[in-house]
Protein backbone atom coordinates (compact mmCIF):
# COMPACT_ATOMS: atom_id res chain seq x y z
CA UNK A 1 0.00 0.00 0.00
CA UNK A 2 1.48 3.50 -1.00
CA UNK A 3 -0.44 5.68 1.70
CA UNK A 4 -1.08 4.40 5.22
CA UNK A 5 -4.87 3.88 5.89
CA UNK A 6 -6.22 6.04 8.76
CA UNK A 7 -7.90 5.39 11.48
CA UNK A 8 -11.08 4.59 11.32
CA UNK A 9 -13.07 7.07 13.20
CA UNK A 10 -16.32 7.63 14.59
CA UNK A 11 -18.58 10.18 12.41
CA UNK A 12 -20.36 11.49 15.76
CA UNK A 13 -19.56 12.60 19.01
CA UNK A 14 -20.83 10.93 22.19
CA UNK A 15 -23.38 13.53 24.09
CA UNK A 16 -24.88 10.91 26.26
CA UNK A 17 -23.09 7.69 28.16
CA UNK A 18 -24.08 4.74 29.76
CA UNK A 19 -21.50 3.23 32.78
CA UNK A 20 -20.33 -0.10 31.62
CA UNK A 21 -19.40 -2.41 34.74
CA UNK A 22 -16.31 -4.89 34.45
CA UNK A 23 -16.95 -8.18 36.40
CA UNK A 24 -14.10 -11.01 36.94
CA UNK A 25 -14.18 -14.27 35.09
CA UNK A 26 -15.25 -16.22 38.90
CA UNK A 27 -18.54 -14.22 38.70
CA UNK A 28 -19.11 -14.17 34.94
CA UNK A 29 -19.03 -18.08 35.12
CA UNK A 30 -21.30 -18.11 38.27
CA UNK A 31 -23.62 -15.71 36.10
CA UNK A 32 -23.30 -18.26 33.19
CA UNK A 33 -24.18 -21.26 35.16
CA UNK A 34 -27.34 -19.99 36.12
CA UNK A 35 -28.04 -18.75 32.63
CA UNK A 36 -28.37 -22.44 32.14
CA UNK A 37 -25.64 -21.63 29.53
CA UNK A 38 -27.64 -19.68 27.12
CA UNK A 39 -26.21 -15.37 26.70
CA UNK A 40 -30.14 -14.90 26.06
CA UNK A 41 -30.51 -15.59 29.63
CA UNK A 42 -28.25 -13.48 31.17
CA UNK A 43 -28.89 -10.21 32.85
CA UNK A 44 -27.43 -7.49 30.83
CA UNK A 45 -25.82 -5.60 33.79
CA UNK A 46 -23.08 -8.77 33.81
CA UNK A 47 -22.76 -8.01 29.85
CA UNK A 48 -19.82 -5.77 29.10
CA UNK A 49 -19.48 -5.96 25.09
CA UNK A 50 -23.19 -6.83 23.76
CA UNK A 51 -22.58 -8.41 20.76
CA UNK A 52 -25.74 -10.87 20.96
CA UNK A 53 -27.48 -8.81 18.07
CA UNK A 54 -27.60 -5.53 16.31
CA UNK A 55 -31.60 -5.34 16.97
CA UNK A 56 -32.81 -2.61 18.39
CA UNK A 57 -29.78 -2.11 20.51
CA UNK A 58 -28.57 0.91 18.34
CA UNK A 59 -28.26 4.52 19.49
CA UNK A 60 -30.26 7.27 18.17
CA UNK A 61 -29.17 10.38 17.06
CA UNK A 62 -30.01 14.02 18.62
CA UNK A 63 -32.37 14.49 16.16
CA UNK A 64 -34.13 11.57 16.77
CA UNK A 65 -34.53 12.46 19.97
CA UNK A 66 -35.81 15.75 19.53
CA UNK A 67 -38.41 13.84 17.05
CA UNK A 68 -39.35 11.87 20.12
CA UNK A 69 -40.13 14.68 21.94
CA UNK A 70 -42.55 16.25 19.49
CA UNK A 71 -44.00 13.10 18.70
CA UNK A 72 -48.00 13.04 18.10
CA UNK A 73 -50.10 10.67 20.35
CA UNK A 74 -52.98 10.58 18.98
CA UNK A 75 -54.62 7.91 18.28
CA UNK A 76 -55.64 8.21 14.80
CA UNK A 77 -54.14 10.56 11.63
CA UNK A 78 -51.57 10.80 14.01
CA UNK A 79 -48.75 13.70 12.49
CA UNK A 80 -45.78 11.11 13.26
CA UNK A 81 -47.48 8.70 11.47
CA UNK A 82 -48.25 10.91 8.20
CA UNK A 83 -44.46 11.66 8.99
CA UNK A 84 -43.36 8.08 8.55
CA UNK A 85 -46.28 6.84 6.03
CA UNK A 86 -44.49 9.90 3.74
CA UNK A 87 -41.25 8.62 4.10
CA UNK A 88 -41.81 4.79 3.82
CA UNK A 89 -43.96 5.97 0.53
CA UNK A 90 -40.74 7.75 -0.98
CA UNK A 91 -38.42 5.51 -0.21
CA UNK A 92 -40.67 1.98 -1.46
CA UNK A 93 -42.56 3.40 -4.01
CA UNK A 94 -45.29 1.13 -2.46
CA UNK A 95 -48.88 2.67 -1.79
CA UNK A 96 -49.63 0.68 1.33
CA UNK A 97 -48.12 0.93 3.95
CA UNK A 98 -48.98 -0.56 7.77
CA UNK A 99 -47.23 0.26 10.83
CA UNK A 100 -46.23 -2.86 13.17
CA UNK A 101 -44.25 -3.15 16.40
CA UNK A 102 -41.54 -5.21 14.98
CA UNK A 103 -40.54 -7.38 11.87
CA UNK A 104 -42.10 -10.39 12.81
CA UNK A 105 -45.44 -8.91 13.41
CA UNK A 106 -45.12 -8.33 10.05
CA UNK A 107 -44.05 -11.21 8.90
CA UNK A 108 -46.45 -12.59 10.98
CA UNK A 109 -49.72 -11.03 9.24
CA UNK A 110 -48.07 -11.66 6.27
CA UNK A 111 -47.48 -15.25 6.13
CA UNK A 112 -50.34 -16.33 8.23
CA UNK A 113 -52.11 -14.74 5.13
CA UNK A 114 -50.60 -16.49 2.43
CA UNK A 115 -49.36 -19.44 4.23
CA UNK A 116 -51.34 -22.34 5.02
CA UNK A 117 -50.59 -25.97 4.50
CA UNK A 118 -49.58 -27.45 1.37
CA UNK A 119 -47.95 -24.18 0.75
CA UNK A 120 -44.28 -23.19 -0.08
CA UNK A 121 -42.28 -20.19 0.88
CA UNK A 122 -38.79 -19.90 -1.11
CA UNK A 123 -36.11 -16.94 -0.13
CA UNK A 124 -31.91 -17.03 -0.11
CA UNK A 125 -32.13 -18.13 3.69
CA UNK A 126 -35.26 -17.83 5.52
CA UNK A 127 -34.10 -15.39 9.01
CA UNK A 128 -35.30 -17.84 11.83
CA UNK A 129 -38.81 -16.09 13.28
CA UNK A 130 -39.36 -15.72 9.27
CA UNK A 131 -38.72 -20.04 9.17
CA UNK A 132 -40.92 -19.84 12.40
CA UNK A 133 -43.67 -17.36 11.01
CA UNK A 134 -43.92 -19.30 8.00
CA UNK A 135 -43.95 -22.77 9.55
CA UNK A 136 -46.53 -22.20 12.33
CA UNK A 137 -49.19 -21.89 9.59
CA UNK A 138 -48.15 -25.63 8.38
CA UNK A 139 -46.25 -24.47 4.97
CA UNK A 140 -42.89 -25.21 4.44
CA UNK A 141 -39.65 -22.85 3.95
CA UNK A 142 -36.67 -23.40 1.27
CA UNK A 143 -33.45 -21.50 1.10
CA UNK A 144 -31.50 -21.79 -1.75
CA UNK A 145 -28.40 -19.53 -1.89
CA UNK A 146 -25.48 -20.79 -4.43
CA UNK A 147 -23.52 -23.88 -3.95
CA UNK A 148 -20.26 -22.05 -3.56
CA UNK A 149 -22.22 -19.02 -1.55
CA UNK A 150 -21.86 -21.87 1.27
CA UNK A 151 -18.32 -22.11 1.05
CA UNK A 152 -17.07 -19.63 4.20
CA UNK A 153 -14.14 -18.77 3.08
CA UNK A 154 -14.96 -18.25 -1.07
CA UNK A 155 -14.28 -14.79 -1.54
CA UNK A 156 -17.40 -13.32 -3.79
CA UNK A 157 -19.16 -10.18 -3.22
CA UNK A 158 -22.38 -11.16 -3.60
CA UNK A 159 -22.83 -14.22 -1.47
CA UNK A 160 -26.20 -13.13 -0.75
CA UNK A 161 -27.88 -14.17 -3.48
CA UNK A 162 -30.78 -16.09 -4.13
CA UNK A 163 -30.20 -19.50 -6.55
CA UNK A 164 -31.56 -18.60 -9.34
CA UNK A 165 -30.88 -22.06 -11.77
CA UNK A 166 -32.39 -23.77 -9.14
CA UNK A 167 -35.82 -21.15 -8.47
CA UNK A 168 -37.14 -22.53 -11.82
CA UNK A 169 -36.65 -26.27 -10.78
CA UNK A 170 -38.37 -25.94 -7.39
CA UNK A 171 -41.29 -23.61 -9.12
CA UNK A 172 -42.10 -26.85 -11.30
CA UNK A 173 -41.70 -29.14 -8.64
CA UNK A 174 -44.08 -27.63 -6.15
CA UNK A 175 -46.01 -25.94 -9.09
CA UNK A 176 -46.38 -22.23 -9.04
CA UNK A 177 -50.26 -22.02 -7.35
CA UNK A 178 -48.00 -23.70 -3.94
CA UNK A 179 -45.59 -20.78 -3.96
CA UNK A 180 -47.07 -18.67 -1.73
CA UNK A 181 -44.04 -16.33 -2.15
CA UNK A 182 -40.56 -15.73 -2.96
CA UNK A 183 -38.68 -13.67 -0.16
CA UNK A 184 -35.34 -11.96 -0.77
CA UNK A 185 -33.72 -11.06 2.41
CA UNK A 186 -31.23 -8.11 1.98
CA UNK A 187 -28.84 -8.58 3.08
CA UNK A 188 -28.76 -12.11 4.01
CA UNK A 189 -28.53 -12.53 7.85
CA UNK A 190 -28.44 -16.15 8.58
CA UNK A 191 -26.29 -16.99 5.34
CA UNK A 192 -23.17 -14.41 7.06
CA UNK A 193 -25.04 -10.82 6.49
CA UNK A 194 -23.72 -10.98 2.92
CA UNK A 195 -25.33 -8.72 0.26
CA UNK A 196 -27.30 -9.56 -2.76
CA UNK A 197 -26.74 -8.00 -6.05
CA UNK A 198 -29.38 -5.77 -7.52
CA UNK A 199 -28.72 -8.00 -10.70
CA UNK A 200 -30.03 -11.21 -8.52
CA UNK A 201 -33.47 -9.35 -7.58
CA UNK A 202 -33.96 -8.05 -11.45
CA UNK A 203 -33.29 -11.19 -12.15
CA UNK A 204 -35.76 -12.82 -9.72
CA UNK A 205 -38.45 -9.90 -10.79
CA UNK A 206 -38.37 -11.47 -14.02
CA UNK A 207 -38.74 -15.55 -12.85
CA UNK A 208 -41.75 -13.89 -10.43
CA UNK A 209 -43.56 -11.97 -12.97
CA UNK A 210 -43.12 -15.13 -15.55
CA UNK A 211 -44.91 -17.47 -13.03
CA UNK A 212 -47.25 -14.82 -11.29
CA UNK A 213 -45.22 -15.39 -7.86
CA UNK A 214 -45.57 -12.54 -5.15
CA UNK A 215 -41.96 -11.36 -4.50
CA UNK A 216 -41.34 -9.72 -0.73
CA UNK A 217 -38.27 -8.02 -0.22
CA UNK A 218 -37.17 -8.44 3.57
CA UNK A 219 -35.08 -5.75 3.95
CA UNK A 220 -34.26 -4.93 7.37
CA UNK A 221 -30.52 -3.91 5.96
CA UNK A 222 -31.42 -2.24 2.81
CA UNK A 223 -29.36 0.55 3.90
CA UNK A 224 -26.61 -1.88 4.42
CA UNK A 225 -26.59 -3.72 1.38
CA UNK A 226 -27.05 -0.65 -0.58
CA UNK A 227 -23.43 0.13 0.20
CA UNK A 228 -22.45 -3.06 -0.57
CA UNK A 229 -24.36 -2.70 -4.37
CA UNK A 230 -22.56 0.86 -4.68
CA UNK A 231 -19.01 -0.03 -3.97
CA UNK A 232 -19.50 -3.67 -5.69
CA UNK A 233 -21.94 -4.02 -8.46
CA UNK A 234 -20.93 -2.12 -12.01
CA UNK A 235 -23.06 0.65 -12.95
CA UNK A 236 -23.83 2.06 -9.77
CA UNK A 237 -20.71 3.32 -8.59
CA UNK A 238 -22.46 7.48 -8.81
CA UNK A 239 -25.97 6.48 -7.37
CA UNK A 240 -26.83 7.11 -4.04
CA UNK A 241 -26.91 4.81 -1.28
CA UNK A 242 -30.72 5.81 -1.02
CA UNK A 243 -31.41 5.54 -4.93
CA UNK A 244 -30.07 2.02 -5.10
CA UNK A 245 -32.17 1.18 -2.31
CA UNK A 246 -35.14 2.53 -3.52
CA UNK A 247 -34.63 0.85 -7.43
CA UNK A 248 -34.14 -2.40 -5.02
CA UNK A 249 -37.51 -1.73 -3.33
CA UNK A 250 -39.23 -0.92 -6.72
CA UNK A 251 -38.56 -4.93 -8.04
CA UNK A 252 -40.79 -6.45 -4.62
CA UNK A 253 -44.21 -6.37 -4.69
CA UNK A 254 -44.12 -6.19 -0.39
CA UNK A 255 -41.25 -5.39 2.01
CA UNK A 256 -40.78 -6.40 5.34
CA UNK A 257 -39.01 -4.39 7.62
CA UNK A 258 -37.49 -4.60 11.12
CA UNK A 259 -36.60 -1.24 12.13
CA UNK A 260 -34.65 -1.98 14.38
CA UNK A 261 -31.68 -2.52 12.53
CA UNK A 262 -31.68 0.08 9.70
CA UNK A 263 -34.16 2.30 11.12
CA UNK A 264 -31.88 2.95 13.55
CA UNK A 265 -34.61 2.87 16.58
CA UNK A 266 -35.26 0.78 19.28
CA UNK A 267 -38.76 -0.58 18.71
CA UNK A 268 -40.37 -0.63 15.32
CA UNK A 269 -41.25 -2.39 12.27
CA UNK A 270 -43.26 -1.94 8.52
CA UNK A 271 -45.26 -4.13 6.62
CA UNK A 272 -45.86 -2.50 2.69
CA UNK A 273 -47.07 -3.71 -0.41
CA UNK A 274 -48.13 -2.52 -3.92
CA UNK A 275 -51.44 -4.83 -4.23
CA UNK A 276 -54.83 -3.31 -2.57
CA UNK A 277 -56.63 -6.33 -1.86
CA UNK A 278 -53.91 -8.25 0.23
CA UNK A 279 -53.56 -4.53 1.54
CA UNK A 280 -57.05 -5.14 2.91
CA UNK A 281 -56.46 -8.56 4.76
CA UNK A 282 -52.99 -7.54 6.46
CA UNK A 283 -55.00 -4.12 7.71
CA UNK A 284 -57.71 -6.31 8.96
CA UNK A 285 -55.27 -8.65 11.03
CA UNK A 286 -53.40 -5.61 12.21
CA UNK A 287 -56.09 -4.10 13.59
CA UNK A 288 -57.22 -7.38 15.55
CA UNK A 289 -53.67 -8.05 16.68
CA UNK A 290 -51.32 -4.86 16.98
CA UNK A 291 -53.68 -1.51 16.19
CA UNK A 292 -54.82 0.73 14.32
CA UNK A 293 -53.90 1.27 10.83
CA UNK A 294 -51.64 4.52 11.55
CA UNK A 295 -50.19 3.69 14.83
CA UNK A 296 -49.95 -0.72 14.52
CA UNK A 297 -48.75 -0.86 18.12
CA UNK A 298 -46.14 1.93 17.74
CA UNK A 299 -45.94 4.94 20.00
CA UNK A 300 -46.35 8.53 18.02
CA UNK A 301 -42.91 8.92 18.93
CA UNK A 302 -41.48 5.74 17.91
CA UNK A 303 -42.95 6.58 14.42
CA UNK A 304 -41.32 10.17 14.77
CA UNK A 305 -37.60 8.76 15.54
CA UNK A 306 -38.41 5.68 12.68
CA UNK A 307 -39.41 8.68 10.34
CA UNK A 308 -36.03 10.20 11.01
CA UNK A 309 -33.51 7.34 11.46
CA UNK A 310 -34.80 5.92 7.90
CA UNK A 311 -33.31 9.12 6.41
CA UNK A 312 -30.56 9.07 8.38
CA UNK A 313 -29.35 5.69 7.88
CA UNK A 314 -28.45 7.05 4.50
CA UNK A 315 -26.01 9.02 5.31
CA UNK A 316 -22.85 8.53 3.00
CA UNK A 317 -20.45 8.82 6.36
CA UNK A 318 -22.31 6.84 8.54
CA UNK A 319 -23.00 3.97 6.40
CA UNK A 320 -18.97 3.94 5.23
CA UNK A 321 -18.26 3.81 9.38
CA UNK A 322 -21.01 1.35 9.61
CA UNK A 323 -19.52 -1.11 7.00
CA UNK A 324 -15.90 -0.37 7.60
CA UNK A 325 -15.87 -1.10 11.55
CA UNK A 326 -17.51 -4.54 11.18
CA UNK A 327 -14.78 -5.25 8.36
CA UNK A 328 -12.20 -3.82 10.76
CA UNK A 329 -13.40 -6.52 13.27
CA UNK A 330 -13.19 -8.99 10.94
CA UNK A 331 -10.05 -8.43 9.20
CA UNK A 332 -8.31 -8.07 12.65
CA UNK A 333 -9.57 -11.43 13.60
CA UNK A 334 -8.49 -12.99 10.47
CA UNK A 335 -5.46 -11.96 10.87
CA UNK A 336 -5.07 -13.37 14.23
CA UNK A 337 -5.77 -16.83 12.17
CA UNK A 338 -9.33 -17.06 13.21
CA UNK A 339 -11.81 -18.60 10.73
CA UNK A 340 -14.13 -15.90 9.82
CA UNK A 341 -16.82 -16.27 6.95
CA UNK A 342 -15.34 -13.98 4.23
CA UNK A 343 -15.98 -11.28 3.00
CA UNK A 344 -17.44 -9.58 6.22
CA UNK A 345 -20.90 -9.27 5.80
CA UNK A 346 -22.36 -5.81 6.93
CA UNK A 347 -24.11 -5.79 10.35
CA UNK A 348 -21.72 -8.72 12.02
CA UNK A 349 -18.28 -10.42 12.03
CA UNK A 350 -19.35 -15.18 11.78
CA UNK A 351 -16.97 -16.65 13.34
CA UNK A 352 -16.42 -20.83 12.00
CA UNK A 353 -16.81 -22.55 15.49
CA UNK A 354 -16.71 -25.55 13.58
CA UNK A 355 -13.11 -24.92 12.66
CA UNK A 356 -11.50 -23.25 15.77
CA UNK A 357 -12.96 -25.67 17.87
CA UNK A 358 -12.60 -28.17 15.61
CA UNK A 359 -12.56 -30.69 18.36
CA UNK A 360 -15.77 -30.48 19.20
CA UNK A 361 -18.43 -32.56 17.10
CA UNK A 362 -21.34 -30.81 16.01
CA UNK A 363 -24.08 -32.58 18.09
CA UNK A 364 -21.99 -30.77 20.90
CA UNK A 365 -22.59 -27.54 19.33
CA UNK A 366 -19.00 -26.11 18.96
CA UNK A 367 -20.65 -22.64 18.07
CA UNK A 368 -22.18 -22.90 21.91
CA UNK A 369 -18.86 -23.15 23.72
CA UNK A 370 -17.32 -20.88 21.76
CA UNK A 371 -20.16 -18.39 22.89
CA UNK A 372 -20.00 -18.80 26.23
CA UNK A 373 -15.77 -18.84 26.57
CA UNK A 374 -16.07 -15.37 24.94
CA UNK A 375 -18.50 -14.44 27.79
CA UNK A 376 -16.23 -16.23 30.35
CA UNK A 377 -13.25 -14.63 28.98
CA UNK A 378 -14.24 -10.89 28.59
CA UNK A 379 -18.35 -10.75 28.98
CA UNK A 380 -18.77 -10.60 25.50
CA UNK A 381 -22.20 -11.71 24.71
CA UNK A 382 -22.94 -13.50 21.19
CA UNK A 383 -24.84 -15.48 19.77
CA UNK A 384 -25.07 -19.23 18.25
CA UNK A 385 -25.95 -19.64 14.74
CA UNK A 386 -25.66 -23.15 13.42
CA UNK A 387 -26.95 -26.48 14.88
CA UNK A 388 -28.61 -24.86 17.76
CA UNK A 389 -30.71 -22.17 16.17
CA UNK A 390 -31.13 -24.09 12.88
CA UNK A 391 -30.44 -28.21 13.84
CA UNK A 392 -33.06 -30.50 13.24
CA UNK A 393 -34.14 -34.01 15.31
CA UNK A 394 -34.68 -36.73 13.06
CA UNK A 395 -37.54 -39.90 13.76
CA UNK A 396 -35.14 -41.58 16.05
CA UNK A 397 -34.05 -38.18 18.04
CA UNK A 398 -30.60 -37.99 15.87
CA UNK A 399 -29.59 -34.47 15.40
CA UNK A 400 -29.66 -33.16 11.85
CA UNK A 401 -27.08 -30.92 11.95
CA UNK A 402 -26.81 -26.98 10.20
CA UNK A 403 -24.48 -26.28 7.21
CA UNK A 404 -22.69 -24.37 9.29
CA UNK A 405 -21.56 -23.93 12.84
CA UNK A 406 -20.84 -19.67 12.97
CA UNK A 407 -20.97 -17.53 16.00
CA UNK A 408 -22.43 -13.91 15.01
CA UNK A 409 -20.72 -10.94 16.84
CA UNK A 410 -23.70 -8.50 15.84
CA UNK A 411 -22.43 -4.67 15.52
CA UNK A 412 -25.03 -2.36 17.37
CA UNK A 413 -24.99 0.92 14.94
CA UNK A 414 -23.14 3.78 16.64
CA UNK A 415 -22.53 2.28 20.21
CA UNK A 416 -19.27 1.04 20.67
CA UNK A 417 -15.94 2.74 19.88
CA UNK A 418 -13.02 0.99 18.20
CA UNK A 419 -11.50 0.88 21.18
CA UNK A 420 -14.30 -1.59 22.51
CA UNK A 421 -14.07 -3.56 19.48
CA UNK A 422 -10.22 -4.03 20.10
CA UNK A 423 -10.89 -5.12 23.24
CA UNK A 424 -12.73 -7.90 21.67
CA UNK A 425 -9.84 -8.82 19.55
CA UNK A 426 -7.80 -9.27 22.88
CA UNK A 427 -10.33 -11.78 24.46
CA UNK A 428 -9.76 -13.49 21.04
CA UNK A 429 -6.03 -14.04 21.98
CA UNK A 430 -7.40 -15.92 24.73
CA UNK A 431 -9.78 -18.32 22.74
CA UNK A 432 -6.88 -19.57 20.66
CA UNK A 433 -4.64 -19.80 23.42
CA UNK A 434 -7.67 -22.56 25.34
CA UNK A 435 -9.46 -23.83 22.10
CA UNK A 436 -8.28 -27.04 22.14
CA UNK A 437 -9.25 -27.21 26.33
CA UNK A 438 -12.91 -26.58 25.69
CA UNK A 439 -15.62 -29.03 25.75
CA UNK A 440 -18.75 -29.45 24.22
CA UNK A 441 -22.48 -28.64 25.12
CA UNK A 442 -25.77 -30.79 25.69
CA UNK A 443 -29.24 -29.33 25.57
CA UNK A 444 -31.23 -30.32 28.82
CA UNK A 445 -34.24 -28.02 27.80
CA UNK A 446 -35.40 -27.08 24.40
CA UNK A 447 -39.31 -25.38 23.39
CA UNK A 448 -40.61 -26.58 20.17
CA UNK A 449 -39.97 -23.31 18.02
CA UNK A 450 -36.50 -20.95 18.52
CA UNK A 451 -35.71 -23.31 20.91
CA UNK A 452 -31.89 -20.97 21.13
CA UNK A 453 -33.89 -17.98 22.83
CA UNK A 454 -34.94 -20.37 25.65
CA UNK A 455 -32.97 -23.33 25.86
CA UNK A 456 -30.90 -24.28 28.40
CA UNK A 457 -27.52 -26.26 28.37
CA UNK A 458 -24.94 -28.25 30.40
CA UNK A 459 -21.00 -28.90 29.45
CA UNK A 460 -20.53 -32.12 28.84
C1 LIG B 1 -34.57 -9.12 12.72
C2 LIG B 1 -35.06 -9.71 11.50
C3 LIG B 1 -36.41 -10.05 11.37
C4 LIG B 1 -37.41 -9.99 12.52
O1 LIG B 1 -37.57 -8.71 13.01
P1 LIG B 1 -37.86 -8.40 14.56
O2 LIG B 1 -37.94 -6.90 14.59
O3 LIG B 1 -36.73 -8.95 15.36
O4 LIG B 1 -39.15 -9.02 14.93
C5 LIG B 1 -36.82 -10.55 10.14
N1 LIG B 1 -35.96 -10.72 9.12
C6 LIG B 1 -34.66 -10.42 9.23
C7 LIG B 1 -33.75 -10.62 8.06
C8 LIG B 1 -34.16 -9.92 10.41
O5 LIG B 1 -32.86 -9.64 10.52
Amino acid sequence: MSTKERTLTEPFKIKMVEPLKATSEAYRLGALRQAGYNPFLLRSDDVFIDLLTDSGTGAMSDKQWAGIMSGDESYAGARSWEHLERVVKDLTGMPYILPTHQGRAAERILYSILGGKDKVFISNTHFDTTRANIEFTGATAIDIIYAEAQDPEVDLPFKGDMDLEKLPLLIKQYGKENIAAVIITVTNNSAGGQPVSMANVKELRKICDENNLLLVIDGCRIAENAYFIKHREAGFENYTYEEIAKEMLRLGDAFIMSAKKDGLVNIGGLLTMKDEVLSVKCKNLLIISEGFTTYGGLAGRDMEALAIGLKEVFDADYLHYRIRSTAYLGEHLKAKGIPVVWPIGGHAVYVDAKKLYSNIPVDQYPGQALVCDLYIKGGIRCVEVGSVMFGKYDEAGKLIPAPNELVRLAIPRRVYTQSHIDFVLDVFDDILEMRNQTKGYKITYEPQFLRHFTAHFEKI
